[in-house]
């Protein structure tokens, strides 16, 4: 998709600080972080949302956990524990488009979120 700034970052128009990358996902820093790990996991292929993703009926989705696990493996957040979020439409506050699943870290995250 050409006007969205995921997509843009997966065909590197965009700079971002790419932590992990495989054949169908991208995981990168995100720009404003919340956590001492706040990644963003995005399949490649433009989906607007976890909905979308979760019909999609590719293996995408499991594609995009595995990659979340991975990061949360490689920043050492595995074991003390780590949240993987999704963002689904305006009343849970998505505010970008492209299906991103947060990866947070590195410390005690309150339950529930505000
Ligand atoms: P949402 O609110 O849609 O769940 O999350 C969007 C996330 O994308 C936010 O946490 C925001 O900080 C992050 N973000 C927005 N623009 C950029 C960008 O250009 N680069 C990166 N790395 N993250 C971004
Ligand atoms: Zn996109």
């Amino acid at each position: 998709m050409t006007d969205c700034l995921f997509c843009k970052i997966v065909a590197k128009e965009i700079p971002a600080t790419v932590v992990l990358e495989t054949d169908r996902t991208l995981a990168f820093r995100d720009l404003n972080p919340q956590a001492p790990t706040h990644v963003l996991v995005i399949p490649k292929e433009h989906h607007a949302n976890a909905a979308e993703l979760a019909v999609a009926d590719d293996g995408l989705a499991d594609d995009v956990l595995k990659t979340a696990h991975e990061v949360a493996v490689r920043e050492g957040v595995a074991e003390t524990g780590y949240r993987v979020v999704f963002n689904t439409g305006p009343e849970a506050g998505q505010t970008v488009f492209h299906v991103h699943a947060h990866v947070l870290g590195g410390r005690n995250l309150t339950w529930p979120p505000g």
